[in-house]
């Protein structure tokens, strides 16, 4: 009789062993039920022994979940997330495990599209070198950094290159990083690749379909496999080229649990299977750009856009405050949304805060609405009246008047989309508007709705956050209008402007994406600022260059390596002993090693979160070797020191603090 060895998906360091009953063929990869104090969970087999001693005081195994079972590459992606992340063996595997199967329905074919995507537009000088290159690549290890201008038609690059590899017998996998975009990604892979087996997975998809797209793409009869970050995990067996969209975007991080980065774990797993990799970006990442300066990584350039109609948007600035500046609007963007409203195009208005206004002041004295388990501002919305937390779930009406000092004249400080949206209705009576947020979008099918709506030409202005910055192509759209940049400025997050960059450079992609030339005005009060020059002279690579600069004069990432010890407790005493402890602890373990730094406890952006203080360590390293070496003997000595009281983990290359 044997003993199988198995990550169970619990939070502790150990590997659980388990008898084989007679007649059950148990290897490593597989998936198996077995039985866990009284409740039964699935694991995964990572070794399987011969029996020695204590075999009557072990479980047995109670049955293999699935006949598929996970490759070597696959169980050494497990593997390397768990040593490189600090993450429990069983966490680890818990990301590759097959989905629970239990609900097995038929797979509804997606929707064939029709009419707009019929028929592919010839590929530009540019774009064809950019295929030429990938495809050159094939089956060998080549990272390369598509980059090119919102229009530039990069998925056209991705979309010939996978023809190709498809043609040669082999699967594609595409990451995006938004679930809202893989329907829109899917009619273009299916009007561009007709006859090519394509499926997809992401959170949202029910139980059932998502095992059968599983199985698709494990058994290798899925030839394109569009996922968000967790397809990264995919048993692939015809992996042939890899493609990492929007690279830069930070949904491809993990925040929770195990927090792996999906686009580096797609590096990882294109080296481990030696096939290309394209990471495509119109504001690649520092990380990325930095690959790719030093000649790491084939920088492919797409410096125009691919309808030779389309021209790139001209970029104007706006102050964001001052005596004519009313309802937030400028008269430079009244005016141009006048115009626009006047030829019948359409225009985008952008504020990354939904809600009515960020939060309810006392015209008297300083009180603001402040959520009681947060240490943030609760934010007023409208229809029905409500204070809302954007961190917990806390809700509240709002109060007649000022809890502080009785004063009844409360008012909305700042604004939100809600409260932008009423402004544009009442300048702009006739015009119609749509709001577009997480509030407007809740049910499954709104933003298909709202997209069919703009498509056929019954809006005439949105108003929305960030859910319109990415990837979306409307024709008619000609006037982009960007409100309430400037926060971004006053971030203490060393990543801030790089992240500032990005996001409005593809808020302003939206404009003039066919023959209709687009403008983009910028309501700021830091016109100079190098964020704003950046985007205005359309010089992303230089910026990039001399924000690069400064992250090394700074020894800051992707310059250096860094971690955070990320500690939570209801006592703030308990928080700060905890860190002071896990500090000491740190620089004992490191002696007179310099090659590890280890910073004084600071508090993260949001100090308290649905009742919880919080704290943080930061530990950086000029290299990756010795922080990685440091980083497990850490986490062991943490455990000895922290009681109950402290919840706490270790957040590999971080993105958010
Ligand atoms: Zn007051
Ligand atoms: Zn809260």
């Amino acid at each position: 009789m044997s003993i199988a060895r198995v990550a169970m998906p619990v939070a502790t360091w150990q590997l659980f062993d388990y008898w084989i009953p007679d007649g059950l063929a148990v290897h490593p990869g597989d998936a198996v039920h077995a039985r866990l104090g009284r409740r039964s969970h699935t694991g995964v087999v990572v070794g399987v022994d011969a029996s020695t001693a204590f075999l009557d005081r072990l479980q047995p195994i109670d049955a293999v979940v699935t006949a598929q079972r996970l490759p070597d590459d696959v169980m050494e992606l497990a593997a390397f997330v768990g040593a490189y992340y600090q993450a429990p063996p069983g966490m680890a595997h818990a990301l590759v495990a097959p989905p629970s199967a239990r609900v097995r329905k038929r797979l509804r074919e997606p929707p064939r599209s029709d009419a707009d995507d019929a028929g592919t537009p010839p590929l530009n000088r540019a774009q064809t070198l950019a295929v030429t290159a990938i495809v050159a690549s094939h089956a060998s290890f080549a990272p390369l950094l598509l980059h090119g201008v919102t229009g530039s038609g990069k998925t056209a690059v991705y979309l010939a290159a996978a023809a190709q590899c498809i043609a040669a017998g082999c699967q594609v996998l595409i990451l995006v990083p938004e679930i809202n975009l893989t329907p829109q990604f899917e009619h273009r892979v299916q009007a561009a690749l007709p006859g090519v087996r394509t499926v997809t997975l992401h959170s949202r998809l029910a139980a059932g379909a998502r095992r059968e797209h599983w199985d698709a793409a494990a058994n290798g009869t899925a030839q394109v496999v569009l996922c968000t970050r967790l397809g990264v995990f995919l048993p692939l067996p015809r992996l042939g080229l890899v493609v990492v969209d929007e690279e830069h975007d930070d949904s491809y991080k993990q925040q929770d649990g195990v927090r792996y980065h999906a686009r580096d774990l797609a590096l990882w797993r294109a080296r481990r299977r030696n096939v290309p990799i394209v990471l495509g970006s119109a504001t690649p990442s520092l990380e990325t750009w930095a690959h790719a300066r030093a000649g790491r990584y084939r920088l492919l350039s797409l410096g125009e856009r691919a309808d030779p109609r389309a021209r790139i948007p001209a970029i104007h600035f706006a102050p964001a405050r001052g005596q004519d500046v009313r309802d937030a609007l400028s008269p430079t963007l009244r005016d141009a949304l006048a115009r626009t409203l006047a030829v019948r195009e359409q225009a985008l208005l952008f504020i990354n805060r939904r809600g009515y206004a960020p939060s309810l002041k006392c015209a008297a004295c300083a009180w603001q609405s402040e959520c009681p388990r947060c240490s943030a501002r609760l934010v007023l919305h409208r229809a029905p009246d409500r204070l809302r937390c954007h961190h917990c779930a806390h809700t509240v009406r709002p109060p007649r008047a000022c809890p502080e000092c009785g004063n009844v004249d409360l008012l909305p400080a700042g604004f939100g989309t809600q409260r932008l949206e009423q402004a544009i209705r009442t300048a702009f009576p006739n015009a119609r508007v749509l709001r577009v947020d997480r509030d407007t979008t809740r049910s499954k099918n709104a933003f298909a709705a709202m997209r069919e709506q703009v498509d056929a030409h019954d809006v005439d202005i949105l108003v929305g956050t960030q859910m319109l910055a990415k990837g979306h192509d409307f024709p008619r759209l000609t006037l982009v209008g960007v409100l309430g940049a400037d926060n971004a400025l006053y971030s203490a997050d060393f990543r801030a402007t790089e992240r500032l960059v990005a996001l409005l450079t593809q808020v302003a992609g939206r404009a003039g994406r066919a023959e209709l030339p687009g403008s983009v005005i910028v309501q700021t009060d830091f016109q100079t600022h190098a964020a704003y020059r950046a985007l205005a002279s359309h010089d992303y690579a230089g910026f990039a260059d001399q924000l690069l600069a400064e992250r090394r004069a700074a020894e800051l990432p992707p310059a250096s390596r860094i971690a955070l010890l990320v500690a939570e407790a209801h006592a703030r005493t308990d928080v700060d002993r905890f860190l002071d402890d896990a500090v000491t602890q740190a620089r004992a373990l490191l002696a007179t090693d310099r090659a590890v730094q280890v910073f004084p406890p600071v508090p993260p952006a949001l100090a308290r979160r649905i009742g919880f203080e919080r704290g943080q360590v930061l530990v950086q390293s000029a290299r990756r070797a010795p922080l990685q070496a440091f980083l497990p003997r850490w986490r062991e000595a943490l455990a000895t020191l922290s009681g109950t009281r402290v919840r706490w983990s270790i957040d590999v290359d971080p993105t958010a603090f």
